[in-house]
């Protein structure tokens, strides 16, 4: 077992995609995992599946942007695998549309599942962290907090992640939190598909033009963001903090 093995971790949005393949790559880390979705049925399939591997782990459903369903969700995890000290914020939705055609609704909905979410997940996960003298906090941005069209309210959640991460840095540094975020450029799940499907063009065409532009020459995958949650998680990383780590196959700030 490694040195993490009684620590636990939550991982918001490990349903599919980045956060599934986080929740896989923690519990054979050694950290039982509580896995969050919306998708009741996919996290507790999740969770399963590492139980059957010889892991720890529950699946629980909630919504991370309602305040009563997060701090139920965290409690149950604190007294069904103990103090919740690793927290990855990773849940989000798209609602892509130039400005001009966005409405107020793809706004809030985006605002609050990636910002508020993860300002209603962090706040209750804090208090186990501070309270343990120990904890890591990862936060998913996005290289489009640099900017991309159509996605004006992602753009401004994903900036608005960098910004409450360095916060957080700052704040909790002195009880052995950490705070990171990692900004993926193109990960092909979901997520991406639907983009493709949005635009018309189909998935392998559009990974295809995307890994043209990336300097490594491929698109990512959701086990290139898993593996470097792992590093800022561990116990080696406890100097890293505040900081916005680009997962894009290239540079990009
Ligand atoms: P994905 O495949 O669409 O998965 C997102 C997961 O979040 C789904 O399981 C979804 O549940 C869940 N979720 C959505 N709203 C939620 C809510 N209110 N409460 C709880 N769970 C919720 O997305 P992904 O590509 O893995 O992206 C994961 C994260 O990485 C996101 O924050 C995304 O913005 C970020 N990111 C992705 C890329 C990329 O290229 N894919 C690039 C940069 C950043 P349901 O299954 O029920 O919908």
């Amino acid at each position: 077992m490694t040195e993490s093995h009684s620590r636990v971790a939550i991982v918001t949005g490990a349903g599919r995609g980045i956060g599934a393949a986080v929740a896989r790559k923690l519990a054979s880390d050694g950290f039982a995992v509580a896995l969050l979705d919306l998708n009741e049925e996919s996290v507790k399939q999740g969770a399963e599946d590492i139980v059957s591997a010889g892991g720890r782990a529950i699946g629980v459903a909630l919504d991370v942007s309602n305040a009563e369903q997060v701090e139920a969700a965290v409690a149950r995890v604190a007294e069904e695998l103990g103090a919740p000290t690793v927290l990855v914020n990773n849940a989000g939705i798209t609602r892509d549309n130039l400005i001009f055609k966005m409405t107020e609704q793809d706004w809030d909905s985006v605002l609050g599942v990636h910002l508020k979410g993860s300002f209603l997940m962090t706040r209750a996960a804090q208090k186990y962290m501070t309270e343990q003298r120990w904890g890591r906090i990862v936060n998913l941005s996005s290289t489009s907090a640099l900017g991309n069209r159509g996605q004006v309210n992602y753009s401004a959640a994903k900036a608005g992640m960098q910004g409450f991460t360095k916060t957080l840095a700052i704040e909790l540094g002195k009880f052995g939190i950490t705070a990171n975020a990692i900004a993926p450029g193109f990960i092909e799940t979901d997520m991406t598909a639907a983009t493709a499907e949005r635009l018309g063009v189909p998935f392998e065409d559009f990974k295809a033009f995307a890994a043209k532009e990336i300097p490594v020459q491929r698109t990512g995958t959701p086990d290139d963001i898993a593996h470097t949650v792992s590093f800022l998680v561990s116990e080696g990383a406890g100097f890293v903090s505040g900081q916005v780590i680009y997962v894009a196959g290239g540079p990009k700030d």
